[in-house]
């Protein structure tokens, strides 16, 4: 029979079937196989026009069920493969079978509407409270630039940067303007950490395909902190895949990361090109002039009162994270509203002391190294030698990881500092580290808790830690 969707050139009715396939494929990596024998499988793709495939089935059940159930799977998946939207057409074969069995029932449930409300970002967290200065110039300008032509220039996004630096705080003033200048545009955020967990939520549930819609119906796509999917390989694909298709439809997806994309070691290589390919920004350590007008704009929105002298005073003081400024703007102004005095340079200094006292040693190799090697049982002078006993080859390569996150010196800088060896071990090093990060949560709570003490400055009195293997 020869319509409108029978399609004469051969070479494309197979690579329609190879698409298929590879639709086939994916769905099977989600669905169970007595699904898939009894709904998915007897699909035919009958042919193409434009943007339009027809799928012979072979039963008005089966139909009802794929339309009720997959159809918007199976539209995005061939639009992944095919490289644009494509929707599809099911087509009920003449003499075809109804064959569900009676004692199996099989509940229809039409997917959730996709129309759901846009994101509500944190109305704290807006332009006209974020701080420019020389360390964030960049991604605040391009966050504004997306802000102001969503799917422009700069797509995706990448802002990368320590903890505490603003990444959230800026990927909420998109969200933000969008509301107040773009009502109408669809905004989705979410850390890539909700992401994996809704993704296997849907996949239990079977509401995949209202994930599937809901996300792909972002025309703004804010994921923070993307380095959170490391290892995880299906939800690193279902990433990918929305990649493509928020991509191919013109939409803006900014990405934030603890670190440069380059860097996100145990990746899916497809993914990480895509985010390398962006415009990639960073946000490094706020100036201590920065600092200054952080703590300013924060006591502002709260009512605080503070002198410049006091505001140079915590912000000498806590050069680390923004959010500890903020935490110590907040104990002072308790202190000052608990005592009744005012918010002077004599009731700051004793707050300081108590809480930031340890004047926390800025970390650099050498502390990092004493604190691994006495989590280890090894020395110093082992962890930098030439030893290549495994354990103190592990904790070498641990503090290289280490040095490299926590201060992002060069891998050259570091090769050096490690007894002379060259970037590229270190390198290895670091890339080998996050591999088993990935793929040992007890190894990666380890390293966390290492890199815990390097940072809060540990209290070197202590005996060593319990921590082993
Ligand atoms: P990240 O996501 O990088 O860990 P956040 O965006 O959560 O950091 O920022 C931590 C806190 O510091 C937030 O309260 C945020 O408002 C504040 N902050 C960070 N950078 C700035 C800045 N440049 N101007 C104003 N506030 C900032
Ligand atoms: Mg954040």
């Amino acid at each position: 029979m020869k319509d409108l969707f029978s399609n004469s050139d051969d070479t494309e009715v197979s690579a329609l079937s190879q698409h298929w396939n590879a639709v086939i494929e994916r769905l099977g990596n989600e669905y169970d196989e007595r699904w898939m024998l009894r709904f998915v499988r007897p699909l035919r793709p009958a042919g193409q026009t434009g943007d339009k495939v027809l799928i012979d089935v072979p039963s008005q059940f089966t139909l009802d069920w794929v339309r009720n159930r997959l159809q918007d799977t199976i539209e995005q998946f061939l639009s992944d493969e095919i490289g644009r939207p494509i929707s599809i057409e099911l087509r009920k074969v003449q003499g075809g079978r109804d064959t569900v069995p009676s004692n199996e029932s099989v509940v229809i449930t039409p997917s959730a509407p996709s129309n759901q409300p846009s994101f509500i970002p944190n109305p704290n967290y807006r332009f006209d409270n974020f701080v420019v200065g020389q360390s964030n110039r960049m991604a605040h300008g391009g966050a504004q630039a997306v802000a102001n032509d969503p799917g422009g220039q700069f797509n995706p996004l990448v802002i990368y940067g320590r903890s505490g630096m603003g990444k959230t705080h800026l990927l909420h003033s998109i969200a933000n303007e969008m509301r107040r200048h773009r009502p109408n545009v669809r905004v989705e955020y979410l850390t890539a950490q909700v992401f994996a967990e809704e993704f296997v939520i849907a996949l239990q549930t079977n509401k995949i395909d209202a994930f599937r819609r809901r996300i792909r119906s972002a025309e703004v796509w804010l994921v923070d902190d993307i380095q959170m999917v490391l290892g995880k390989d299906k939800t690193q694909e279902e990433i990918f895949h929305t990649f493509n298709f928020l991509q191919q439809s013109g939409r803006q997806m900014v990405f934030t990361a603890d670190r440069p994309p380059s860097e996100l070691f145990v990746m899916n290589d497809r993914l990480r090109s895509r985010l390398e390919a962006g415009l990639v920004t960073d946000i490094r350590l706020p100036d201590t002039e920065t600092r200054i007008a952080i703590l300013n704009t924060k006591a502002q929105s709260k009512g605080i009162e503070l002198s410049f002298e006091v505001a140079l005073a915590i912000a000498e003081a806590i050069q680390d994270d923004v959010r500890h400024l903020e935490g110590a703007l907040t104990t002072v102004a308790a202190e000052a509203s608990l005592s009744g005095q005012p918010i002077t340079l004599d009731l700051v200094q004793p707050v300081l002391a108590r809480s930031y006292s340890r004047q926390r040693p800025k970390p650099n190799m050498n502390l990092i190294i004493t604190v691994v090697g006495r989590a280890e049982d090894i020395t110093p002078e082992e962890i930098v030698g030439d030893s290549r006993r495994a354990p103190i080859v592990m904790a070498r390569h641990i503090s290289m990881y280490i040095q490299r996150r926590i201060t992002g010196d060069s891998w050259k800088h570091i090769g050096k500092q490690f007894g002379g060896r060259d970037h590229t071990s270190v390198l290895h090093a670091v890339q080998k580290i996050d591999a088993m990060i990935a793929a040992d949560p007890a190894f990666a709570a380890k390293v966390a808790w290492l890199t815990q003490l390097v940072t809060d400055g540990p209290d070197l009195s202590r005996q060593p830690g319990p921590v082993r293997g």
